[in-house]
């Protein structure tokens, strides 16, 4: 595992780190970006936002920049909060479009925190997510694809066992949306299947529908054809749409 430590200069430690922090657990997060990790790092610190996060990790290496012992300002959770003043935040890159440099980038955070648990004695309980906090929908895709599954990657590290991933059981014929989809300001196109091979229709910018999950990364959608009361099941590539 390739770690790269870049130095937060001390002038910025108003700004991005202003107070000491014994750490006691590890926020995830997802960059909603398609930056590297040492762009997200450098960004970060060149920039005078009030943002900010400890380590970034992509598809090839762990950059961090700001000091573990001090605190970073990334759970939305106010000046006391604490995931803000007691959490070491982790950014996972490449989650704006996913695919297969996000898995690896996950797998490689996976790594990288079971390495982090291991250092400070820590069991995976110490593993949060910026949700727990703001009630932000962050690490947006590593929820799409499962909270639980990137545990169990923690876990597999840890030689722990790993615990049952949770799936709806639609076997009963239920025919109960579970969440809602509202697209974006673009056509998305519906398909038949998961791959994305056959397109069967569209949303219009802004449409909203029934959203039974999200299967293989796909979103699955009970959408009205334009102008008919007839309704299509299909699946959709955009997940930022699911709610
Ligand atoms: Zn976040």
């Amino acid at each position: 595992m390739q770690i790269t430590n870049v130095t937060c200069p001390t002038s910025k430690y108003s700004i991005k780190c202003p107070y000491e922090m014994t750490p006691q657990g590890i926020c995830v997060h997802n960059t909603a970006n398609d930056a590297s990790a040492m762009s997200e790092i450098s960004y970060m610190l060149g920039n005078n936002n009030k943002t900010s996060f400890h380590a970034a990790v992509d598809n090839e290496r762990v950059v961090t920049g700001l000091p573990f012992n001090r605190n970073a300002w990334h759970s939305g959770d106010g000046g006391n909060g604490k995931g803000n003043r007691t959490q070491i935040a982790i950014e996972i890159c490449y989650s704006k479009s996913g695919g297969e440099r996000f898995e690896e980038a996950e797998n490689l955070a996976a790594c990288y925190i079971a390495y982090l648990l291991k250092q400070s004695g820590w069991g995976i309980e110490k593993v949060s997510k910026h949700q727990d906090y703001s009630n932000k929908y962050c690490p947006h895709r590593t929820l799409d694809l499962g909270w639980e599954r990137f545990l169990n990657k923690i876990r597999e590290q840890l030689g722990l066992q790993t615990q049952p991933v949770e799936e709806k059981d639609y076997s009963g014929g239920s025919d109960e949306p579970v969440r809602t989809y509202v697209n974006g300001s673009t056509i998305e196109n519906i398909y038949a299947d998961t791959s994305l091979t056959k397109k069967i229709g569209y949303l219009n910018p802004r449409e909203s529908c029934d959203c039974f999950g999200i299967f293989n990364g796909r979103p699955m959608v009970r959408y009205k054809v334009d102008g008919s009361s007839n309704y299509k099941i299909g699946f959709a590539k955009w997940t930022g749409g699911v709610k």
